[in-house]
């Protein structure tokens, strides 16, 4: 059976999860990272490898998929990461 696939908010390319770094908004509208991938809440991801992470906020990719604002602190975190 084949693995979940997600989409890249960045450039848009169906990975493997394993593949992504995950955001997620909690119910209580809180951004966090999530490296288990298993937190509940609306989850948006970003490629591991690659540039997408530089460009995400330049193409405004989180923002586009939570459809508002997100704390920069989390952008941050993302960047910490790699
Ligand atoms: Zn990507």
């Amino acid at each position: 059976m084949a693995r979940p696939q997600r989409m890249c908010v960045v450039c848009r390319a169906m990975k493997d999860k394993t593949e992504l770094i995950r955001v997620v908004r909690g119910k209580d509208g809180q951004f966090a990272l999530d490296p288990t991938g298993k937190m509940p809440g609306r989850g948006a991801y970003v490629c591991r490898e690659g540039d997408c992470v530089s460009r995400l906020e330049k193409v405004k990719g989180l923002e586009r998929a939570f459809k508002g604002s997100v704390p920069k602190e989390i952008k941050d975190n993302i960047k910490n990461l790699l």
